[in-house]
């Protein structure tokens, strides 16, 4: 499969400095770089914003001198300015997110040309694995989302027509049915195996623990030693929250199988941080 990497623009959302919220590196103080665009359509989205290119987006920037806006797209040396311009301080750690951020593989390699040595995070949906194969050299770590796909409705691919010249966004398609779920998610794991990484499974009401046996069955197997995070879902648009049954059952499979699992809430969400 060959996956468009070419030097390009990408579409920044948002740039803010925050505390990170979930996974391995929750509570430390970073700098967020949000991309637009992404194919998923998770049930418990919490930036469903994120997903669509608007006809002519801006980027909402939160700098020392307040919110600013500007043009959405921007180059990664641009991308680079903003990360500056947002952080109050010393460098903190680059956490890109989205969306969906390997939606732009070029941006983002460019991207770690452009912030020096300094520790850049991917936070990622885990449906494109030739993309992360490509980028995952310029990333200190990544955070993997685990689906289980009847948690997703439809993807909707982005759509490449309209889009400025200089952007090129990824050509893997996003997973489409439950094999090709399953395939992604161990050809991630294998990915990640040697890298510094974590697993993340959101948890809804309505799923029974068994439901995730193949996600824990494949970490177990393919990336034993990563972290795994439980996150129990913010209930939105009717999505329930898991039961404590649920959560402690799922617990309890998980080490089972003698997974390093944890159960985090979104923290940023409970102190109402962007
Ligand atoms: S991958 Fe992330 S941005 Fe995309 S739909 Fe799922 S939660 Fe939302």
């Amino acid at each position: 499969m060959t996956i468009a990497t070419s030097f390009t623009a990408a579409p920044v959302m948002e740039v803010f400095a925050s505390i990170q919220g979930e996974g391995a590196y929750l509570g430390e103080p970073q700098v967020f770089l949000r991309l637009r665009g992404c194919p998923l359509r998770c049930t418990w989205c919490d930036t469903p914003a994120s997903w669509e290119l608007p006809a002519e987006p801006t980027a909402r920037l939160v700098t020392a001198e307040g919110p600013a806006r500007r043009d959405s797209w921007a180059t990664p040396f641009q991308a680079a300015c903003w990360l500056r311009e947002c952080e109050p301080g010393v460098e903190r750690t680059i956490s890109v997110t989205g969306g969906e951020p390997l939606a732009w593989p070029g941006f983002l390699l460019a991207l770690r040309g452009m912030v020096g040595e300094r520790r850049m995070h991917l936070e990622t949906g885990g449906a494109h694995p030739e993309t992360l194969a490509k980028v995952l050299g310029a990333f200190d770590h990544v955070s993997l989302d685990l689906k289980l796909p009847e948690d997703l409705d439809p993807s909707v691919e982005l759509e490449a027509r309209g889009l400025p010249e200089d952007a090129r966004p990824t050509s893997e398609r996003a997973p489409t049915d439950a094999d090709g779920w399953t395939y992604a998610r161990r050809r991630l794991l294998a990915l990640l195996v040697e890298h510094d990484a974590c697993a993340k499974i959101v948890v809804r009401g309505g799923r029974g623990f068994r439901d995730y046996d193949p996600l824990l069955e494949d970490l177990a197997r393919l990336a034993p030693r990563m972290p795994l995070f439980l996150q129990p879902v913010t209930p939105m648009r009717g999505v329930p929250a898991p039961d404590q049954d649920l959560l402690l059952d799922l617990v309890e499979a998980a080490r089972e199988l003698e997974l390093a699992v944890r159960v985090t809430p979104q923290v940023h969400r409970l102190l109402r941080l962007p």
